[in-house]
């Protein structure tokens, strides 16, 4: 294999870059060229390719978001603009190709490799955390970090005014993000899609803890949670006590900013990993970590198979916050 191909999709992830630094040089270093395909499927299916040496990746290893920049492509979800798309591949020379990016990212990867025979390795780019076969992804702790920097400032008002403050964090489908930041920041109360709970249950929880002496409150809410968002379960709380509530969105602030030393090292390792396991001849396989070692899942599995929250961290969390 001579040329590797690269590209960045989904959504942004602090780390993307380093990633792409990692395959670029890493690659290189093995003998290959690189072709870079700007905003993921989209430019690739209008062919926005182009070579990228040693130097076109330098200065990026601490920039957030994605310079290859990323998109989302409708037609991509066809068959026919899949085809559209391996026959730019074939033109631009690229035998093997890295994917950054989420789930969804490697639904497409996997149509790419199963239906057009092109050698495809994912690596998990996404804030979220919530992709099978890895434990962690590239941007998940500078996305827990940012909302932890956020949460310890919300904490002083609430300590300062006596109030209960819900903190909304990114996580649709999954509740990670909400329970790592939660744990550290010593969140009273974490709310996540995949635990069940009730407003009444949280009034509850407010209610004793002010019973203990306990004067604020913070809630990290997971923007999927069963109950609705921070806005929604905050009224709901606040028609059970005479408890000042306040609410805060965190949203899109995550996913930008610089990546944390743990996501630069992830993204490095998995982006050289990324490379070798294309040299090696695997394909329709992601490079994650696994127990500190890289470890490659068959990309079905990265969204067939459900990555469970940890309910013991859960619980501990609760308890700790006593
Ligand atoms: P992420 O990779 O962050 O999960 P998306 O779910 O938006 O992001 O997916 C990124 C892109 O991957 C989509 O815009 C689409 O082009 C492609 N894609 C997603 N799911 C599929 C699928 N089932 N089949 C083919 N392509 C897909």
């Amino acid at each position: 294999m001579t040329t590797i191909g690269v590209f960045t999709s989904g959504g942004d992830a602090p780390g993307m870059n380093a990633c792409l630094r990692a395959v670029v040089r890493y690659a290189i270093s093995r003998g290959c060229r690189v072709v870079g395909i700007r905003r993921g499927y989209e430019g690739m299916l209008a062919g926005e390719v182009e070579e990228l040496d040693a130097q076109s990746v330098s200065g990026i290893v601490q920039l957030g978001g994605t310079v290859l920049k990323t998109a989302r492509c409708a037609e991509f979800y066809h068959e026919a603009g899949r085809a559209r798309a391996a026959a730019v591949l074939r033109e631009a020379g690229i035998e093997g190709l890295v994917a950054i990016g989420g789930d969804g990212t490697f639904r497409g990867a996997h149509r790419l490799a199963e239906e057009h025979g092109v050698a495809v390795i994912g690596v998990p780019g996404t804030i979220d955390n919530d992709v099978w076969g890895t434990d962690a992804t590239i941007g998940f702790d500078t996305a827990v970090n940012t909302a932890l920097e956020a949460v310890d400032r919300l904490r002083d008002t609430a300590t300062s005014h006596d109030r209960v403050f819900f903190v909304e964090v990114m996580g649709r489908q999954a509740g990670f993000i909400a329970l790592a930041v939660g744990m550290a920041d010593g969140a009273e109360i974490i709310l996540v899609p995949e635990i069940e709970t009730s407003p009444r249950r949280i009034w509850e929880t407010i209610a004793a803890g002010i019973a203990r002496g306990k004067r604020s409150f913070i809630a990290v809410v997971a923007e999927g949670d069963e109950q609705g968002g921070a806005f929604e379960i905050a009224r709901k709380v606040q028609s059970y006590g005479d408890v000042e509530c306040r609410v805060t969105v965190l949203g899109h602030i995550l996913r930008g900013g610089r990546p944390t030393a743990r996501d630069r090292l992830l993204a490095s390792r998995l982006g050289a990993a990324a490379v070798e396991a294309l040299l090696e001849g695997a394909s329709d396989k992601m490079a994650g970590i696994a127990a500190d070692r890289v470890a490659l899942t068959p990309l079905p599995e990265t969204w067939g198979r459900r990555k469970e929250l940890d309910r013991g961290l859960y619980e501990l969390a609760g308890i700790l916050a006593r």
